[in-house]
């Protein structure tokens, strides 16, 4: 799935939001007690720190021993978190005694779940059975309630640790003690009879082998009917079948065992965790095949997953109603019962029923339609040739057109509603090079007979990956002829990582929700690589370019540009550093860099647990270790072969993060042999990345690492340790990738001998590393130096590095600010655009805060300094039509700078063009890359803005639409910022899923700031109707708002409000 390019957009200004969140980090004193209580994501959104306690201890696999077996599913699959509720306390006592909002379940973590899962009672697995109340401070009574908890949990730590569960060996091995075993705690099912399971897991006893799945939606009612005969293999004696289902009802349930009769069965339900089942008398034997029939019916999904229900308004102002999917990643279960995890994969035979006037799509070609009795029209799709895991299975019932493309073997198609198939032809053509990139790349063929690219007019994710069917945004899939350079490298960028997960999550699948970085990482590194290499022309790279031919056979004859320092050994490790993937990885730091953030590779218990790990560490930190590691291989022959390797050795199976490393590193290329497995752990195995120190005594260099943990002083100390393969150049060569030296940093520290002519070293070359470096007081002065006297001593990467180190270290406290505008001197000399706009993001992030902060001689103070730094280059920037990429992202953040400044030329320009605009009745553009800046200038006059939401009522371009919104919500009138966050709630002017994009603009002025938060808060039951606990959608609400706080009574507001 893609999310996190969608929220981001292109504009300078969202691109300063995460950073806000880490200011007010380290402004703030903390919410120690209650902080804990949130989930991941939610508490680095909400600017808290995470310290041990008992939630941790409960989470934590070293703190409890392992349990006895039961059978070998419970084993399997027993989250250790868990244990604790359904063995130790009870998980149904625990809901009978919890009388106060403030309990046992709150101690446990999950106050904020409960709260948050208040109106998904029928369908959150954390849902309260008796209705929640409102939270107030804790009481006396509380606070016994508290020190009980915690007395009885310290016991039972202690009891469980030493005595019922091991032995201790003189190794102090625990061996498990399988003559006490304790039963475990059966939920009761919606009719009153014992559930026979009792984990958020499934059971692995019985195996999905195929699903017949039959479904009439009515759209117009929209609910929906549907059958599924799901054919089962029995892999260890059991008396049960467990699967899921939500908000289905089960009409009808037969069971067939082997050749025998089909009987009806009663089917069991357990809702707080969407599971169904049914219980035999008598054991099913391993080896025995089965089939289990459920006939139900159900509503079409309101919200933006499951079987959902759209609409939207054609060309002549008519309603056009239609159904689409969205199953990742627990959202299956919603449509059909369905053994709803990643590794339960089988295949699918779809039937669809529509009325004439529709067209159905889903994974596979249609193989015939046929005329039913009651006027409808049955479409039957081929049966999948592959075998898929639920999540990817996807149906959509609409009036949408295509274009079509034979590629191989492969038909290419890109649907849109009718009226905007004039904006198709660009995703179909990059699809198609794409396609022929990875099949070659990856050495298998793409294994379905199509490949179809769809646009939805209403969809909360960027796009998502379902095998055969990829569902995109309009924004993210449809573009014109005359949309920007920029506007294509999104859609170009979503397309070639949707298509990366056909390989990389639909081929090959992580095995739990715990390794998503194995789908979504690759994906996001893929996506850029594969760009860099197909459509060079989109990427950011330097004004020198030359044109090589790629080393590998796949290549051969493919020009590839690349910079001119380049070698054709090392293309793909040099082209793979385009602007928009060296700031993702600044991005990625700076959320990897707080308490809160979590491992590449991290245990996950809930449902909750599940969406938040679609974040940007299991994305762009996943994307950033691969690159990592793909540089610091010898050539480029063992990450690729690696990868092929992989893909071969685990097509159509599950994997963990073990599996790829084992394949990287059984590849052995070269005589330099990298055990891969021993280096990349330490990346994936604990969260946060190191601080590489530099210090420097004649010839002698010592490097030294720690862990880069932006927290509160009396935080935990953080032990962890990283391999780290430490690249440098210095002043004698220090620009191409012959150059590069490495040193592997695997200990505290390590000392390297060089020339004692060296002046000065720059480590992390291109910052392809995962980590940050400080050179001491000597060393940045060196750097700083040699920049001001040229600018093109270092690549621009490494500039944009320099400065993304040096605000990262004055954050950290190890440099003075003073020392951060020491090397933002050189800043007039330079022009390209990854430094500048990294400067200009840190900076604006402190100018915002300080605003918000009233500190208006300071904000002044800010502001001149701005000017008198980038105003020359602000002003040399044009505003006609500008073909180069880098020119559109560097003018676009200068001049959005500048007009958010409210520097006079700017925004004389931007109404100028406005006016053209306007009055040229549609044949005059403004140049894609500067719509954001002319449409938030227009927005702040009465007349602008009342034309802006005009022309969004009727624009076509939907990157344009989009930007027309963000300027609506970038008003400084204070009633119109309340209409547009309501009008985007109700739907029906301004779609609900542009309410994140919405909230976020609204948050980063001044005006609407104080007005969002409260909004969230008034809304709150209804925000997480619409987007899922955990989300990235409500990550992305969250941190918005909070991240604009920087006082103790805001800390203190947040803090009452979720705990
Ligand atoms: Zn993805």
């Amino acid at each position: 799935m893609c999310d996190n390019h969608f929220y981001s957009g292109t504009s300078l200004l969202s691109r300063f939001l995460p950073f806000l969140r880490i200011f007010c980090l380290i402004s703030l004193p903390l919410c120690v007690a209650e902080h804990a209580n949130l989930p991941r994501n939610m508490i680095e959104n909400s600017m808290f720190e995470e310290e041990p306690d008992v939630v941790d201890l409960a989470k934590d696999s070293t703190a409890f021993p392992t349990f006895p077996a039961l059978d070998p599913d419970e084993v399997a699959y027993e989250p250790r978190s868990s244990r604790l509720l359904v063995r130790g306390l009870g998980e149904n006592d625990m809901d009978e005694d919890e009388e106060d909002c403030e309990s046992s379940a709150r101690l446990l973590g999950m106050s904020f779940m409960n709260r948050s899962s208040a109106h998904r009672s029928s369908s959150s697995p954390y849902a309260r059975q008796a209705p929640p109340r409102s939270c107030s401070r804790p009481s006396a009574r509380t606070m016994v309630v508290c020190v009980l908890f915690l007395v009885i949990v310290a016991s039972m730590t202690m009891v469980l640790y030493f005595l019922p569960g091991c032995t201790f060996t003189k190794a102090g091995c625990r061996k498990p003690n399988k003559t006490t075993p304790i039963q475990p705690v059966y939920p009761n099912s919606t009719n009153g009879e014992l559930f026979p399971w009792a984990e958020l897991r499934l059971p692995y006893s019985i195996h999905p082998i195929s699903y017949d799945l039959t479904l009439n939606p009515d759209l117009d009612d929209t609910t929906f009917t549907g059958q599924t005969v799901i054919n089962m293999t029995v892999l260890h004696n059991t008396n049960r079948i467990v699967l899921h289902g939500a908000n289905l009802n089960i009409t009808k349930a037969t069971f067939k065992l082997d050749d025998g009769e089909a009987k009806e069965v009663t089917v069991l339900e357990y809702k707080p965790r969407q599971q169904l089942a049914v219980k035999f008398s008598e054991d099913l034997k391993a080896g025995q095949y089965c089939v289990l029939t459920l006939d139900y019916s159900a509503n079409l999904s309101h919200t933006y997953d499951g079987f959902y229900n759209s609409s939207y308004t054609d060309k002549d102002g008519n309603k056009r109603v239609l159904a689409a999917t969205q199953f990742e990643p627990l959202y299956a279960r919603k449509a059909f019962p369905c053994f709803d995890e990643p590794s339960f994969k089988a295949t699918f035979l779809i039937k669809i029923n529509r009325k004439q006037g529709y067209m159905t799509l889903s994974n596979m070609p249609k193989a015939k339609s046929t005329p039913l009795p009651n006027g409808l029209v049955q479409d039957e799709f081929e049966k999948t040739s592959v075998k898929m895991s639920t999540y990817l299975v996807a149906f959509i019932v609409s009036n949408f057109t295509p274009i079509s493309r034979n590629i191989s073997n492969t038909l290419v198609s890109v649907y849109s509603v009718p009226e905007k198939k004039e904006h198709t032809d660009y995703a179909l053509d990059t699809a198609s090079k794409l396609l022929e990139f990875y099949n070659s790349f990856f050495e298998i063929e793409y294994p379905l007979k199509k490949l179809d690219l769809v646009a939805i007019p209403d969809f909360l994710a960027g796009a998502m990956e379902n095998w055969g069917l990829i569902t995109f945004r309009e924004t993210t899939l449809l573009v014109g002829k005359e949309s920007s350079q920029l506007e294509k490298q999104v859609v170009a960028s979503v397309i070639a990582h949707e298509l990366a997960h056909q390989w990389f999550g639909n081929l090959v699948t992580m095995r739990w929700w715990n390794d998503l970085w194995l789908n979504e990482g690759f994906a996001t590194y893929m996506q850029y690589m594969s760009l860099q290499t197909v459509l060079p022309q989109l990427d950011t790279v330097s004004p020198h370019i030359c044109l090589i031919y790629f080393p590998l056979h796949i290549f051969k004859m493919v020009k590839v540009v690349c910079f001119s320092m380049c070698s054709c050994s090392t293309v793909i490790h040099v082209c793979l550093q385009g602007n928009l993937f060296l700031s993702v990885r600044f991005r990625a730091m700076d959320k990897d860099a707080l308490n809160s953030s979590h491992a590449v590779s991290t245990e996950v218990n809930t449902s909750e647990q599940v969406e938040e790990m679609f974040d940007s560490v299991s994305y762009e930190k996943g994307a950033s270790i691969l690159l990592m590691l793909n540089t610091s291989l010898p050539g480029d022959q063992q990450f690729r072969k690696g990868i092929i390797e992989y893909l071969k050795q685990f097509s159509g199976a599950n994997t963990d993060t073990n599996d790829l490393w084992n394949s990287l590193t059984e590849v052995e290329v070269s005589t330099h042999h990298q055990n891969v497995s021993e280096m990349m752990n330490s990346w994936t195995s604990q969260k946060g990345f190191p601080l590489v120190t530099v210090s420097r005594n004649g010839d002698e260099v010592n490097f030294t690492q720690e862990h880069f943990l932006l927290t509160s002083e009396n935080a935990t100390h953080s032990s962890s340790l990283w391999n780290i393969p430490v690249t440098y150049v210095n002043d004698s060569c220090s620009l191409a990738p012959e150059c590069r030296q490495v040193f592997n940093l695997k200990t505290k520290s390590g000392t390297l001998k060089i020339p004692e002519s060296v002046k000065w070293l720059k480590l992390n070359y291109r910052n392809t590393g995962f980590y940050i470096v400080h050179y001491g007081n000597e060393g940045w002065t060196a750097l700083i130096d040699a920049l001001s006297k040229n600018v093109s001593v270092l690549t621009h990467e490494d500039r944009a590095s320099l400065v993304h180190n040096i605000f990262a270290l004055s954050r950290f406290g190890r440099v003075s600010f003073q020392q951060v505008l020491n090397l933002l001197n050189y800043i007039p000399g330079e022009t390209e655009s990854a430094p500048v706009t990294e400067a200009l993001l840190q900076l604006n992030r402190i100018y915002r805060l300080l605003d918000k902060r009233q500190e208006s001689g300071l904000v002044a103070r800010m502001k001149s300094y701005i000017l008198s730094h980038f105003g020359s280059l602000m002003k040399s920037q044009t505003w006609g039509e500008e073909k180069s990429v880098s020119k559109q992202e560097l003018r676009s953040a200068l001049l959005g700078m500048a007009c958010s400044l409210k520097e006079e030329n700017c925004t004389q320009q931007a109404k100028l063009l406005f006016k053209q605009y306007v009055d040229s009745n549609g044949t005059s553009r403004i140049p894609g890359d500067l719509q954001h800046v002319v449409f938030s200038v227009a927005a702040q006059s009465d007349e602008g803005w009342t034309t802006l939401l005009n022309m969004h009522a009727h624009a076509t371009y939907d990157a344009e639409k989009r930007k027309m919104l963000q300027a609506l919500a970038s008003t400084e009138d204070t009633r119109r910022l309340v209409w547009v966050l309501k009008t985007s709630l109700k739907g029906d002017i301004i779609q609900t899923q542009e309410l994140p994009l919405v909230i976020s603009t609204v948050c980063n002025g001044f005006a609407g700031y104080l007005f969002a938060w409260d909004f969230i808060q008034e809304n709150w039951d209804r925000l997480i109707e619409k987007f899922p606990v955990g989300s990235f959608a409500i990550q992305t609400i969250i941190k918005s708002a909070t991240s604009q706080f920087s006082t103790q009574a805001h800390l203190n507001q947040v803090c009452f409000f979720f705990f």
